[in-house]
């Protein structure tokens, strides 16, 4: 510590002063003159003292609004993506539970496998749903599948004459292919 006060009295910036930025006299360190917390710390390694340059409070403030920014953006990349591969018919889009109009009370089992998806994962729990044509047995599946998507889940919604269609004509081995690329989604 003697030292160090004995030092003191010669220290100055290690670095040029910015505008916005002045020179703490106590710790001998650049300050941010807007938030005034320090834009250097100070290390000893090896008995040299270092000081390198930190974010002070303000620049932190930014720097996490950007990377919150900057997650948010991959993640909705992330999701589009998800949905482009999970959607294959662009109706599929609008069968959401923000666009149901509540004349079926059983939606709620729908929003009911989805606030409980991770357990319905571990235990391997799908829904059946049945029920007339016209009934909305579509929207539902779809309300799920939109829903896990917005969460980032990997869902396929494909009927079964789609799939057929799609191995039919298809060598061997590119329908195993095909099967096994339906193994990347957590729901189908
Ligand atoms: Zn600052």
């Amino acid at each position: 510590m003697t030292k160090f006060t004995e030092k003191a009295t010669a220290i100055t910036p290690n670095r040029e002063i910015q505008p916005d930025e002045y020179f703490n006299e106590t710790d001998h360190l650049i300050y941010c003159s807007k938030c005034n917390t320090p834009r250097q710390c100070r290390h000893e390694l090896q008995g040299k003292v270092l000081i390198p340059s930190i974010r002070c409070k303000c620049q932190q403030e930014i720097f996490e609004q950007e990377e919150a920014q900057r997650k948010l953006h991959e993640k909705q990349m992330e999701i589009e993506h998800l949905k482009t591969s999970g959607l294959q018919d662009k109706a599929l889009y609008d069968y959401t539970f923000a666009r149901d109009n509540g004349i079926n009370p059983e939606i709620k089992l729908a929003h009911n496998y989805v606030s409980n998806w991770e357990e319905m994962k571990s235990n391997a729990s799908g829904l059946l749903i049945w029920g007339d044509v016209g009934t909305g047995k579509s929207f539902f599946a779809g309300c799920i599948a939109n829903a896990l998507l917005e969460k980032g889940i990997p869902v396929l919604m494909t009927n079964f004459s789609r799939i057929l269609n799609t191995l039919t004509g298809m060598h061997f081995e590119d329908r195993n292919q095909f099967i096994n690329s339906l193994n990347r989604y957590s729901l189908l």
